[in-house]
């Protein structure tokens, strides 16, 4: 290698090399090409020359014939680089001065001068023998010459002396560059396999335990915590909440890598003068900054400290982290459409509001796990919540003012609300939150066209307790239930209207027929009447059929007025009316219907007269049906008819046997 590099070395390379300044790198530079040192601006060579020096007093003093002698070492610039110790300063300008002017006569020489004599004899360079320096001695010698040789060869040996600190120099420098080399190697094979095993992490916990085990591997003397953003929980005791607003110390460095997204690192010294070296990193991916590494390493460790290293495995960590979230958060909206896509179903098969609210209340407290879970409606027109559905007991059912409470604040807002914590919350007072003492709480509106009609809430005794998820999830479940909510009163509201009549408001036949027949087998006893205008088809003819519609209205509302809620009044066709009366007996149906009929005598306008027939059916009799019962009471209904109208008349307990032929 170094036969390769001392042919293809440019100046402008070993020019760049010695830029840098560095003993070592410089030493391995002049050693390769054996380059005129002195063309150069070497901040190392005072350093080597004195090194050298003192290496040669140890070899080569006292030099034989002149032991009493001081030394002197100047460099190529006339600079002192090395002086014989505790010599009187006249000594040192003596020496100076007979170097210089070797250093401009360019060859070696003696002066005598104040009564010193010297000798100056140059070191050169090995292969341009060039002067890189003069050792100047000094003595109390008459011989000149004899002085002048010997200093010279002084001069040759303690240019050995030079070329020697050089070699070791570079060789020293190699060692370092092996070892360097074998760090390398052995960080990036543990970099390679940490990398590997980081990625074969799928969970966000696991990938960060790795990150940390590898690390402490790597720097076992090191303190590593991560400062992690609000939205990431971890049981990892080593993972902590970064806090933005911090404002001295460790965290400020911290907040600075989040920010500016970048590794920073400085080193502390404590008042005892112990150093720490301290790095902050961010665990950042594709998608954002999700925290930050905080390595403090103490002393000497600092220095060992890779921060490249560092960096990449950061890098790594971010990576693996980021895949891991999206991993687990494509996991848990796989898990929430699959549950609202069940409960969507599950909603959609109640088709009554009741069940709904009941059904929704069941399962929101156990896809939450809260405690509780309370629905409520807007009263329309009203103005007033009341509460539809609740597992908690002790409440008080009546209704609230639409402005109260939390239900008031989301109704106001018409936004889903989250308290991690009521006891510190200083907005509405709540009594749900106080009877349950509950802490936690997420709210949503249920809307109906866009408008707030009803609101969810679902609490829990602990603190803290609801994500961000669970608060976004309610939102869409809130949706789904209010559809489901408003699809089942659509349902109410047309099957009310299926089984009404509209002119009339009473029931519509089928009903009465399908009441009628479900009584017949669970009932004891029942009756049923049906009450007949009187030749109404003349009211129409006189009045028109506008007003017969009307007279045919207050015959039902007296009708309606003159009977019990759980009686049912039909239209059973036309203007004629059924009406029956569970557990009632034929005998007191007559009363009831001779009250109807004296009430339509005396109160329709223009005024009409009803004729009525009573069946009425025990379960001691044989072979009841609808049938025979409405045959029984139109049977007494044709004999009233027949017997001049305006009158009631009561069928026999079994309808065959009173079946009067006209
Ligand atoms: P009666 O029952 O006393 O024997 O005589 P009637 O004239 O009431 O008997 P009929 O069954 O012959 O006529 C029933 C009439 O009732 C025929 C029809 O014009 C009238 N009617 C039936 N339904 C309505 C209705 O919804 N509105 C009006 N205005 N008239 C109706
Ligand atoms: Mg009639
Ligand atoms: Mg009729």
């Amino acid at each position: 290698m170094a036969e390769y590099l001392r042919e293809n070395q440019t100046e402008h390379h070993i020019n760049a090399w010695l830029r840098i300044g560095d003993l070592q790198t410089a030493g391995e530079a002049a050693w390769l090409n054996d380059i005129d040192i002195t063309r150069y601006d070497f901040p190392y060579i005072e350093g080597l020359l004195q090194r050298a020096y003192s290496h040669w007093t140890e070899e080569a003093l006292p030099v034989f014939g002149l032991e009493d002698a001081s030394w002197y070492l100047i460099d190529h610039t006339g600079k002192m680089v090395a002086a014989a110790a505790d010599r009187p300063q006249a000594e040192r300008v003596a020496a100076t001065a007979a170097a210089e002017q070797m250093l401009t006569l360019g060859e070696p020489g003696t002066i005598a001068a104040d009564g010193y004599h010297l000798a100056a004899a140059p070191v050169k360079t090995r292969q341009l023998r060039e002067v890189f320096a003069v050792l100047v001695s000094l003595t109390d010698s008459e011989s000149a010459s004899a002085h002048l040789a010997l200093t010279v060869q002084a001069a040759k040996h303690f240019g050995t002396c030079f070329y020697h600190q050089l070699n070791h120099v570079f060789l020293s420098d190699l060692y370092n560059l092996r070892t360097q080399n074998e760090q390398e190697s052995a960080r990036w094979t543990a970099l390679l396999q940490i990398v590997k095993r980081i990625h074969d992490k799928i969970d966000v916990g696991g990938v960060l335990n790795e990150v940390f085990e590898s690390m402490s591997d790597i720097y076992p003397g090191a303190h590593l915590e991560l400062l992690m953003t609000q939205d990431y929980q971890s049981s990892n005791l080593r993972v902590k909440p970064l806090h933005m607003q911090a404002s001295e110390g460790e965290d400020k460095l911290c907040i600075r890598a989040y920010t500016e997204n970048m590794m920073l690192s400085r080193e502390k010294v404590s008042e005892t003068g112990a150093r720490t070296l301290e790095i902050a990193v961010p665990l950042s991916g594709k998608q954002g900054v999700y925290g930050v590494f905080h390595f403090l390493i103490p002393g000497e460790l600092g220095k060992d400290m890779d921060l490249q290293l560092v960096g990449m495995l950061a890098d790594t960590a971010g990576n693996a982290f980021e895949n891991a979230k999206l991993y687990e958060q494509s996991n848990l909206l796989i898990h929430e459409l699959r549950l609202i896509n069940e409960l969507s179903r599950e909603l959609s098969q109640s088709l009554q509001p009741a069940e709904v609210f009941e059904f929704a209340t069941k399962e929101l407290l156990e896809i939450f796990k809260a405690d509780y879970c309370c629905i409520t409606e807007l009263t329309p027109g009203e103005d007033q919540f009341r509460i539809m559905s609740t597992n908690i007991e002790s409440i008080d059912k009546d209704p609230f003012p639409a402005h109260y409470g939390i239900c008031g604040l989301v109704y106001s807002t018409r936004e889903p609300l989250i308290l991690s914590d009521y006891q510190t919350f200083k907005g509405v007072r709540s009594k749900i939150m106080e009877t349950t003492s509950s802490r936690s709480l997420i709210a949503a509106p249920v809307k109906l066209r866009g408008e707030v009609n009803g609101t969810i809430l679902l609490t829990h005794r602990a603190p803290h307790y609801f994500s961000y998820e669970n608060y976004k999830l309610l939102q869409v479940l809130a949706t789904h239930i209010g559809l489901a909510i408003a699809n089942a009163s659509l349902y109410e509201a047309v099957q009310h209207m299926a089984n009404r009549d509209m002119l009339t408001g009473l029931y519509a036949r089928h009903y009465l027929n399908s009441c009628v027949q479900k009584r017949l087998s669970t009932d004891p006893v029942g009756s049923l009447l049906v009450v007949d205008i009187d030749k109404f088809k003349q009211i129409n003819d006189s009045y028109g059929h506008q007003v017969g519609d009307r007279i045919l209205k207050q015959v039902c509302d007296i009708i309606k007025s003159s009977i019990r809620s759980d009686d049912i009044a039909a239209r059973w066709g036309g203007e004629e009316l059924a009406i029956y009366f569970p557990y009632m007996t034929a005998e007191d149906c007559l009363k009831v219907a001779e009250r109807i009929r004296e009430r339509v005598k005396a109160e329709t306008d223009p005024k009409v007269t009803v004729s009525c027939g009573v069946g009425g059916w025990r379960q001691d009799q044989d072979r009841i049906s609808v049938e025979s019962l409405f045959f029984t009471a139109d049977m007494a209904l044709y004999r009233a008819k027949n017997g001049g109208r305006n009158r009631t008349e009561i069928g026999g307990f079994d309808g065959t046997s009173e079946r009067i032929t006209p």
